[in-house]
C-alpha cells in the first residue's frame, strides 16, 4: 500500500474530432454538454453512468481524497479551435500548481481523438506537458487514462503515460466500468510500480460501422487479447484501439498497446500478432452498403426496419440533420417512418405555429452541402418539449458521453400520414431509445426508423428491429473511406483493396 489515503488529481477532457467538417468547435460547445470546475466535477458525474462516475465511486470506495481540477466534454463535432486547449490547460495547470504538491497520482478521462486547429495529437500533448510539469518539479507520479475504444493513440500518448486503458465494448455499454478498472489499475501500479507499456500502430484506417465488438475484426482482436491477458498475470492490460477514421492526421487509425512488467520484446510480440490478427480480418473492416431502392424492393421485410445513415453518424460527429435517406423514402409510397432531424430552426417554426397547427417545414440539410439539401415536409406539430430525458439504459453508449441525462434542447414532433419526424436543438445521436419514447414516438411501431449511427445505435435498437440495412448515401461519415479527402495520413490504407490507397475525393 502507498499509503492510507493517497491523493488523486482528476480530470477529464472529453471529444472525437471529425476534421473533415467544415465548422469549428468552440468553447461554447463544451458548455452546452460539460465545462465543469472543482467540486463541481463531483456533483455533476455522481451516480450518472459516465466514466468519471465509475472514477469517483472507485475513490470514495477506496477511500483516497480526490481533488478534482476541470472537465470539459462536447458532442462530437469539427475541428477544437486552439481556444478549447488553450482554456483546458490554462485551469487543469493552474490547479495543478496549486496542489501538486500533495499530489500522488493524476487521473484523466479523455477520448484520445481529439484534434485542435494548431495540434493534431491532443491529448499527446497534454501528456507530455504534464510530464514535463513534474519532471520540472523534481516529482514523478503515476498517470493513468481511461480513453474512448476509437482513440487514435500516439507514442506520445504511450511516452508520456504511465497506464492507458480503453473500453472493451461497441456500442460502449463498458465505458464506466473501464474507468473503475482504469483505477483498480492505479491501486496497483502504487502498490507495485515498475509497469511499462509498448505500442504498435498499424497501418489500417477503417470506418466505424466496421468496429462494433460483437463482429470480426473486433470481436477476433478482442478476444486474442482476453486470452493474452488471462495466461500472462504480469500484463496489466492490452488495448485494441479501433481508432477514429475522420480525424485527418499521421496518427489516425488501428493501433495497439500493452501495459506489462514483463518485457517489452515479450508485449511486442503480442501485439505483433495481433497485427496479423487484424489483417485475417480486414475485409470484415469494411462492411457493404445497399442502397435504399434496393431495399424498399426486397420481399418479406421485417418491421421496424432499420435503415442505418452511418454518413450522417451524430456520434461521429456529422451535423444529425442529413436527408439523404429521409428525402428519397418520403419521395415514395412507403408509411410508417420514423426520423430524427437535428433542425432549431424547424423547431421554432413548430414552436411558432404551436401544438395542433399544420405547417410546411423546410427540414434538414441546411448545416453544410455534404448532407443533403432541405426537404419539404408539411405535417401537425403533435408535440413540443423542452427535449430532456433520462436514458432507459444507463449502460447506453450515449452514458459514456453525457452520463444518464440528456438535453435536446427544445424538441418538436411533427406527423403526416408518412412520417413522424423529431426535430431537435441539440444533435442527439440515437443510443437510447428514451430519446424517443419521451417525446411521445413509439419505436416499436413504426414500419421504418432511420437510424444515424454505425454501431453506437445497437444495444437499443437491435433488440426491437425486425430487419436492419446499411444505407449507402451522401455525408462525411461515410463509411466508404475512399471519398474523403485525406491530406495528413500517410500511406495508411483506408480501403479494403490494397490498391486503392489513394482517396478520390468524391464527397
Ligand atoms: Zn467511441
Amino acid at each position: 500500500m502507498h499509503q492510507p489515503s493517497p491523493t488523486v488529481f482528476v480530470s477529464g477532457f472529453f471529444h472525437e474530432t471529425h476534421t473533415f467538417l467544415r465548422e469549428r468547435t468552440g468553447l461554447g460547445a463544451f458548455r452546452d454538454l460539460a465545462l465543469h470546475h472543482g467540486s463541481e466535477i463531483l456533483s455533476r458525474n455522481e451516480g450518472n453512468g459516465s466514466p468519471m462516475d465509475g472514477f469517483l465511486s472507485y475513490a470514495a470506495a477506496a477511500g483516497w481524497k480526490v481533488i478534482p481540477g476541470i472537465q470539459m466534454a462536447a458532442m462530437p463535432s469539427g475541428m477544437a479551435e486552439d481556444a478549447v486547449f488553450d482554456y483546458f490547460r490554462e485551469h487543469f495547470f493552474a490547479a495543478l500548481e496549486v496542489h501538486w504538491q500533495q499530489i500522488d497520482a493524476v487521473y484523466l478521462v479523455v477520448h484520445g481523438a481529439m484534434v485542435c486547429e494548431s495540434t493534431p495529437d491532443v491529448e499527446g500533448r497534454l501528456l507530455e506537458e504534464l510530464q514535463f510539469f513534474f519532471s520540472r518539479r523534481g516529482k514523478q507520479v503515476p498517470v493513468v487514462a481511461v480513453l474512448d475504444l476509437h482513440a487514435n493513440v500516439s507514442q506520445k500518448m504511450i511516452d508520456n503515460s504511465t497506464c492507458l486503458y480503453g473500453y472493451r465494448e461497441n456500442p460502449h455499454t463498458d465505458a464506466r466500468e473501464a474507468a473503475v478498472k482504469a483505477a483498480a489499475f492505479l491501486q496497483e501500479i502504487w502498490e507495485q510500480p515498475g509497469v511499462r507499456q509498448v505500442f504498435h500502430a498499424t497501418p489500417y484506417i477503417a470506418p466505424p460501422a466496421g468496429q462494433g465488438s460483437a463482429a470480426d475484426p473486433m470481436r477476433a482482436l478482442l478476444r486474442r487479447a482476453a486470452a493474452i491477458e488471462a495466461a500472462n498475470p504480469h500484463v496489466l492490460c492490452i488495448n485494441i484501439w479501433a481508432g477514429f477514421a475522420y480525424a485527418d492526421i499521421p496518427d489516425c487509425g488501428f493501433s495497439f498497446s500493452c501495459c506489462t512488467r514483463g518485457s517489452a520484446a515479450e508485449a511486442a510480440t503480442w501485439l505483433e500478432s495481433l497485427g496479423q490478427e487484424l489483417e485475417t480480418h480486414l475485409s470484415s473492416a469494411y462492411p457493404y452498403e445497399h442502397t435504399l431502392e434496393a431495399v424498399l424492393t426486397l420481399p418479406g421485410l421485417q418491421a421496424p426496419v432499420l435503415l442505418i445513415e452511418a454518413s450522417d453518424n451524430i456520434g461521429g460527429g456529422t451535423p444529425g440533420d442529413g436527408t439523404g435517406i429521409l428525402a428519397p423514402l418520403l419521395a415514395t409510397t412507403e408509411t410508417g417512418i420514423v426520423a430524427v432531424i437535428n433542425d432549431p430552426e424547424a423547431v421554432q417554426d413548430c414552436i411558432y405555429v404551436g401544438i395542433g397547427a399544420t405547417c410546411t417545414l423546410a427540414v434538414g440539410g441546411k448545416t453544410d452541402s455534404f448532407h443533403g439539401e432541405p426537404v419539404a415536409f408539411t405535417g401537425t406539430v403533435i408535440n413540443l418539449t423542452n427535449g430532456r430525458f433520462e436514458l432507459e439504459n444507463k449502460n447506453s453508449h450515449l452514458a459514456s458521453i453525457t452520463g444518464a441525462f440528456v438535453n435536446m434542447g427544445p424538441c418538436a414532433v411533427v406527423q403526416n400520414r408518412q412520417a413522424t419526424v423529431l426535430l431537435t436543438t441539440f444533435k442527439t445521436p440515437p443510443m437510447d431509445l428514451g430519446q424517443l419514447r419521451s417525446q411521445g414516438i413509439t419505436p416499436e411501431t413504426a414500419q421504418f426508423i432511420i437510424v444515424k449511427a454505425a454501431v453506437s445505435h445497437k444495444q437499443a435498437y437491435d433488440p426491437i428491429a425486425g430487419d436492419a440495412f446499411y444505407i449507402d448515401s451522401p455525408g462525411l461519415c461515410t463509411s466508404n473511406l475512399l471519398r474523403l479527402p485525406y491530406r495528413h495520413i500517410g500511406h495508411k490504407r483506408i480501403g479494403p483493396d490494397a490498391t486503392e490507397n489513394s482517396s478520390t475525393m468524391q464527397i
